[in-house]
């Protein structure tokens, strides 16, 4: 049958040469390519013991902020789920009992925060759609599990450690917060 693309090959099966039935060519030009890429720089590195720089924005695991006095920002107002166009949020409202002023900084927090790794696509908007800088993305990076029921992070693996805070300074960029996408997303989801 007549190619289409004009790019097939016809293969003919010829008898091998002695040099080809005794495959020393063969193995001394497959050793020659294995002793040239010892000598080159190699491109592959010993993670997790070495780690490779990163941008100060990168998009990886998120954080959920407390305050300079070490409360949590977050109010459960829902605009990270609503935003987020994995359907990866989930959140369960509660309201702040007398005597908890200092571990959550309004009267409404979110008892329970999910944020499912697997769904996430890392997209940030989360982050953008959050009014109380709750909610950011870190340049750590999500790490690998056995079984899919641990990637999804609740609170516990979410909320900042009050004695290693993460420095979020340069994510901080309220002139680039796109409201137009956001309500764009908002949108698109509701009418769907
Ligand atoms: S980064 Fe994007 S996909 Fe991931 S939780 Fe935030 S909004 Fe959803
Ligand atoms: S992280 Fe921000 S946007 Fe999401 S529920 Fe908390 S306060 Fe609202």
């Amino acid at each position: 049958m007549q190619s289409l693309t004009n790019r097939s090959k016809v293969v003919v099966k010829k008898e091998m040469s002695f040099s080809e039935r005794i495959y020393l060519p063969a193995i001394l030009g497959g050793l020659r390519i294995t002793i040239k890429h010892l000598f080159k720089k190699k491109a592959t590195i010993q993670y997790p013991e070495v780690k490779r720089e990163i941008a100060s924005v990168y998009r990886g695991q998120h954080v959920l902020k407390r305050d300079e006095n070490g409360a949590e920002r977050c109010t459960a107002c829902g605009l990270c789920a609503v935003a987020c166009p994995a359907e990866a949020i989930t959140m369960t409202a509660a309201e702040r009992n007398k005597g908890e002023e200092k571990l959550y900084r309004e009267e409404k927090y979110a008892k329970v925060y999910e944020i499912n790794m697997l769904r996430c696509i890392f997209c940030g908007l989360c982050e953008e759609a959050c009014p109380k800088e709750a909610i950011f993305l870190t340049d750590r990076i999500v790490p690998t599990e056995f079984k899919r029921g641990e990637f999804v992070y609740g609170k516990d693996k979410l909320v900042e450690d009050l004695n290693s805070r993460i420095d979020v300074t340069k994510r901080q960029t309220p002139d680039v917060i796109d409201f137009k996408k956001i309500s764009n997303v908002q949108h698109n989801r509701l009418s769907n």
